[in-house]
């Protein structure tokens, strides 16, 4: 696999409660990509754009631009990156359509409310570095599908969603066990969790997460460097879903569901992080030490 850059990052929020963590449904439909184009605004004021990608166009600049500038290593990037100087996100409000259970629409027009109101506060974030945002196309799907450009299926195997970097594409999973109202949180998580990897790329982060797992002696050392990557998509999560919680299902009852998982434990220390701190800053996962890392 390219480690380089275009290795996918698969989300790490293992579902978590038990109807979640069955065996996917063999009679789901696959979406097809070009069926998404024109369902992608949900009425919060965010325009549909093609292929199922909501886009400020305002805010696109060529992807140059949000880079970290050339002089910044992909180590200074993670370790340094000016994203953790900014304040807390602020609330913001968002409107979002209520969950039907058994309703895939509704589990799609969810979460296609939740990625909208992502780009609505990290553009908001980015502009207190003086750095446009672009939104990241994203897709949500029934069944899994097949992308050349990613290497393969997205999500990938095991993984309800995953971030391909080579296409700057999201692909999130809403099969029907999922469709449930009492899922709301878990969707908004799982939207939120792809949505900052996009983050960090755009902040030149993943770089610097594919250098370390390619100069990585031993397994362990790849897989600490994963779960560095995987929980600051987490904190990066939570810090923005702070921002509309008025408006989401309740934080503690999610999160209770996540801690009676005990390899979800570091994880979840760092969605607490997040969320109470509202501050990318409390995500810099990269100088935590590793037994703060899972
Ligand atoms: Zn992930």
């Amino acid at each position: 696999m390219d480690r380089t850059g275009s290795r996918p990052h698969s989300a790490s929020p293992k579902p978590v409660t038990s109807p979640l963590q069955s065996s996917l449904s063999g009679f789901a439909l696959l979406v097809t990509l070009g069926s998404l184009a024109g369902c992608a605004s949900t009425g919060d004021s965010l325009p549909s754009g093609q292929g199922g990608a909501v886009v400020h166009a305002a805010m696109q600049v060529k992807p140059a631009a949000f880079r970290a500038a050339p002089s910044s290593s992909p180590r200074d990037a993670a370790l340094r990156s000016p994203l953790y100087r900014t304040s807390r996100i602020a609330k913001m409000k968002c409107e979002m359509p209520r969950l039907e259970d058994g309703n895939w629409g509704s589990m799609r027009r969810y979460m296609q409310t939740v990625s909208g109101c992502l780009d609505r506060v990290w553009a908001k974030q980015f502009a207190k570095m003086h750095k446009s945002y672009k939104a990241p196309k994203r897709y949500f799907l029934k069944a899994r599908i097949n992308v050349a450009a990613c290497g393969g299926t997205m999500p990938q195997a095991g993984a309800y969603g995953t971030y391909c970097p080579d296409n700057k594409t999201y692909y999130v999973l809403a099969e029907s066990r999922t469709w449930a109202s009492r899922n709301g949180m878990w969707a908004a998580h799982l939207v939120a969790h792809e949505h900052g990897h996009y983050i960090q790329d755009l902040a030149g982060i993943l770089d610097y997460a594919d250098e370390l797992q390619a100069n990585a002696a031993t397994e362990d050392e790849s897989v600490l460097a994963e779960n560095r990557s995987e929980d600051q998509a987490g904190c990066f999560a939570a810090a923005a879903l702070q921002a509309t919680r008025d408006t989401l299902p309740s934080w503690s009852k999610f999160m209770a569901m996540y801690k009676r998982e005990k390899d979800l434990k570091a994880y979840g220390a760092w969605l607490d992080r997040g969320f109470s701190s509202g501050r990318p800053g409390s995500c810099n996962t990269w100088t935590a030490p590793s037994k703060n890392i899972g």
